[in-house]
């Protein structure tokens, strides 16, 4: 029982409000021992010997052994694939394709009490939000990509198009089942086979997505999933693929391009952020306060397009910045599989290393740091969320992707201003404007520099919408139709050209 305040005459209130903990089931996830390689269909032993332990990161409690593929694993996945796409997936009615894409998506509806656990348990992410965000939206992609994939010929009218045969696939450890189906659904849609190396530290819900592809009957070898460390992914970049879409660090992203550069293989890359979120004095500063901390906090600021940097012109710093504050110590940090966790664990002991190595030098160049008052778990890796004022841009802090539960605050007074500050960066995935002007958001949009720029929001995703950068942020895009294109082969169809 809490304890109770005395108010005079009026009735005792508690002293404290606390939030009773209410964690959701582990005993829902069925974990192997230890796993194998999906190919063909079959789990099957890695030819090169190896596994390593995937952790809970919010314990360092180990959960399953993982094979580290080799290159001669790899190559026979790819080989798999090639036939997958020969023998029969190429050929297939484009309506069959959907027809599996749309069971995929059932599945991932029906299982999503699973993935959702799962994903928190390997991840360190807060269970609301892998239940919340992540699986609903890896489903979302399956039936949007199913709904494209007999409408080939009306995405791109009068372009000839085919699949492009095995696309290798490469992803991170932040949205680890987001990530596979932003990669897989358009790629089977456009007729493609493929083979998918998940992050090192998150193998988990693409091993159980394996499971998902077997109760959907999908063709043996259509996916592939060969788990291991950054050597199997470069590994997959040698192998004999038609295309590498990768999505992961810029430093990583520049290696693979260099590696493929005259191979005639086709690349997207899906790389880093340091964005901007933006907010001028005629914003709802409530409002604004809102998407500050989910711009920041959400997946503990491992997010690409996260709102690492915010802007905030001079004349409402004050205010904005108290009830930042404020807004910061109702954040609950702690088990992800706890209902009320806001802010989960740090995704491994190495990224956790990173942030503080960022945040000391931050400290060192002379910004101010906040935190609010919170208990860490004593075990596993954590991180209090963090702002950053007295920054200044040539700070490490406001330069570099900190991929962690920081903000760094800088201020501005005019929009070119704001701008100018915005753009100051290697970096352009995304941004975000908060003002009550229409005509000022259109005019802000048209000069950043930035695949995604939110209005009055911030990390909005949606299936239909393409997402992807400029500059070191990457090229090529996912999501809509865009995303359907890096998957296949045009030629223009000269017959059908009007006049032609
Ligand atoms: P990372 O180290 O670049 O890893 C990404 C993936 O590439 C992992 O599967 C990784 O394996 C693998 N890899 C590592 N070295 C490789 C190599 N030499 N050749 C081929 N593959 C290799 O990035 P991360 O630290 O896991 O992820 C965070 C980064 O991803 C951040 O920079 C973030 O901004 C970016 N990201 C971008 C987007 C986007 O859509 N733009 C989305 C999410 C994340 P390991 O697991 O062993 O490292
Ligand atoms: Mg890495």
């Amino acid at each position: 029982m809490a304890e109770l305040e005395q108010r005079g005459d009026r009735t005792p209130i508690p002293a404290a409000w606390e939030y009773a903990s209410a964690p959701e089931s582990r005993e829902i996830v069925k974990l192997e021992e230890r796993y194998g390689l999906f190919i063909g269909g079959e789990f099957v032993e890695p030819r090169s010997g190896e596994h390593y332990k995937t952790l809970d990161p919010s314990s360092e409690e180990p959960l399953a052994e993982i094979p580290q593929a080799g290159p001669e694993d790899v190559a026979l996945a790819v080989g798999t694939a090639r036939k997958a796409f020969s023998d029969g997936w190429s050929a297939a009615s484009p309506a069959e394709r959907a027809k599996y894409l749309f069971r995929i998506a059932r599945i991932l509806q029906e299982r999503s009490r699973e993935f959702a656990v799962l994903e928190s348990l390997n991840g360190g992410k807060p269970i609301r939000e892998s239940r919340d965000v992540d699986v609903p939206l890896a489903a979302a992609h399956f039936f949007y990509y199913a709904g494209w994939a007999d409408k080939l010929e009306y995405a791109f009218p009068h372009r000839r198009q085919q699949p492009l045969g095995v696309a290798g696939q490469i992803i991170p450890w932040n949205f680890p089942l987001l990530m596979l189906a932003w990669k897989i659904a358009p790629a089977l849609a456009a007729g493609n086979t493929v083979v998918l190396k998940p992050a090192e530290t998150t193998p988990l819900s693409a091993l159980l997505f394996c499971d998902v592809l077997r109760q959907a009957e999908l063709p043996p070898g259509v996916v592939n999933i060969v788990t291991g460390d950054g050597a199997t992914g470069a590994a997959l970049v040698k192998s004999e693929v038609d295309k590498i879409a990768f999505t992961g660090s810029t430093e990583v992203g520049k290696a693979i391009q260099r590696e493929l550069a005259g191979t005639g293989k086709k690349l997207t890359l899906e790389l880093g952020g340091k964005a901007a979120n933006i907010i001028f004095d005629d914003c709802a500063l409530d409002q604004a306060v809102e998407g500050i901390v989910n711009g920041i906090y959400f997946n503990q600021g491992h997010v690409c397009c996260a709102g690492s940097r915010l802007l905030v012109q001079e004349s409402i710093y004050e205010p904005l910045l108290e009830k930042l504050k404020r807004r910061l110590t109702t954040l609950r940090v702690g088990d992800p599989l706890d209902k009320n966790t806001d802010v989960g664990a740090i995704n491994s002991r190495q990224q956790l290393d990173k942030i503080e190595e960022l945040v000391a030098a931050g400290e060192e160049e002379g910004a101010e740091i906040y935190q609010p008052p919170c208990r860490l778990p004593e075990k596993g890796y954590w991180f209090a969320p963090t702002v950053f004022t007295n920054v200044a841009q040539s700070y490490r802090i406001a330069q570099e992707e900190i991929f962690g539960p920081v903000l760094s605050v800088l201020t501005f007074r005019t929009p070119d201003e704001a701008v100018e500050k915005a753009n100051n960066t290697p970096y352009g995935l995304s941004a975000g404007v908060w003002t009550e002007k229409g005509s000022r958001i259109l005019w802000m949009a048209q000069r950043l520099e930035a695949g995604v720029i939110w209005a009055n929001t911030y990390n909005r995703f949606d299936p239909a919408s393409p997402f992807g950068g400029y500059k070191e942020s990457g090229f090529g895009r996912e999501g809509g139709l865009h995303g359907l294109e890096p998957y296949l082969d045009f030629r223009e169809d000269s017959a059908d050209v009007i006049g032609g």
